[in-house]
C-alpha cells in the first residue's frame, strides 16, 4: 500500500541529508520521539542529538516533536524538548489532527514539512496522508 511507503529510509536521524531537504524546499521537520530521537523510551537525549537539533535550527528549519506517548512525571526528556520546540504528546498519529495542530503552531504548510519516524502505521501513514515528506528510521 503506497500510503505505508516512506519517501526515504535512514539508519538514524544522523544519517539524513538535511541540506538536500532544504534544497527541496522543506522548512519544517517533525520528529517522532521513541526509537527516533532516542531509544525505546529515552530518558534524555544523546549529546549528538541535541547538537543536531541546534544545527537544524541554525539552518532555519522549524522543529516540532510529535509523539503518541503520554506525558509522565519521569519523562524529563519531554519537559526539556518542550522548552525549546513545539511538542505534542498523545498526538494520536496517524490521525490528522495532531499533525495539523503542530504544523499550525510551527506555521509551516504540510508540503514544506518532513516527518521523521520509525513506525509505518503511525509516523509514515499519517505523514503520507497529508502530503508530508516521510522518512523512516529503520533502527
Ligand atoms: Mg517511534
Amino acid at each position: 500500500m503506497k500510503l505505508l511507503r516512506p519517501c526515504e529510509e535512514a539508519g538514524s536521524i544522523l544519517d539524513i541529508d538535511y541540506k538536500k531537504l532544504y534544497r527541496l524546499g522543506k522548512r519544517g521537520i517533525l520528529f517522532d520521539l521513541d526509537n527516533t530521537l532516542g531509544g525505546r523510551r529515552p530518558a534524555q537525549l544523546a549529546p549528538e542529538v541535541t547538537t543536531l537539533l541546534d544545527k537544524l535550527t541554525k539552518m532555519e528549519f522549524r522543529i516540532g516533536i510529535l509523539t503518541n506517548r503520554r506525558i509522565g512525571t519521569k519523562d524529563r526528556v519531554i519537559v526539556e524538548l518542550a522548552a525549546k520546540y513545539p511538542l505534542r504528546c498523545r498526538a494520536g498519529k496517524p490521525r490528522k489532527k495532531g499533525f495539523l495542530d503542530i504544523l499550525a503552531q510551527m506555521d509551516v504548510p504540510p508540503e514544506h514539512v518532513v516527518m521523521v519516524g520509525d513506525r509505518l502505521f503511525t509516523d509514515i501513514l499519517g505523514a503520507n496522508r497529508l502530503g508530508i515528506y516521510s522518512i523512516r528510521i529503520k533502527g
